[in-house]
């Protein structure tokens, strides 16, 4: 869906488009909400400790855990906030800016 805002200039309150709407909480989970990252998180393991630091600390669960060990980000949810990568004690998650070739690593 796209809007004409060509007079966006001239709009008063009541011709600005309708907002969105939030009818049940816990909705998140039906859609992509990680379409507008501009960075992702790449885990290096070998320096990975799984102290599970970055699972507690994201604020979208988007670190799947499984047997108490880190597994992949899901990137459908990830919004790139960096929290997991600022919080990691061995620094072992890099941001890498989207559309980037994703660095070596482990
Ligand atoms: S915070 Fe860092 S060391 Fe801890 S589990 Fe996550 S990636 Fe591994
Ligand atoms: S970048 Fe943010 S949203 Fe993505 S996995 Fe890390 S803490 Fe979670």
């Amino acid at each position: 869906m796209s809007w004409d805002i060509s007079g966006i200039d001239h709009w008063r309150a009541d011709d600005f488009p309708r907002g969105a709407a939030i009818p049940d909480a816990g909705n998140s989970r039906d859609y992509v909400t990680g379409g507008w990252r501009s960075q992702r998180p790449v885990r290096d393991d070998a320096k990975c400790t799984q102290c599970l630091f970055c699972w507690i600390y994201c604020p979208d669960s988007a670190i799947a855990v499984g047997d108490e060990k880190v597994g992949a980000f899901n990137y459908d949810h990830c919004k790139g906030c960096g929290v997991c990568a600022k919080e990691c004690p061995a620094d072992a998650i890099s941001m890498v800016p989207e559309g980037c070739e994703l660095p070596e690593v482990g």
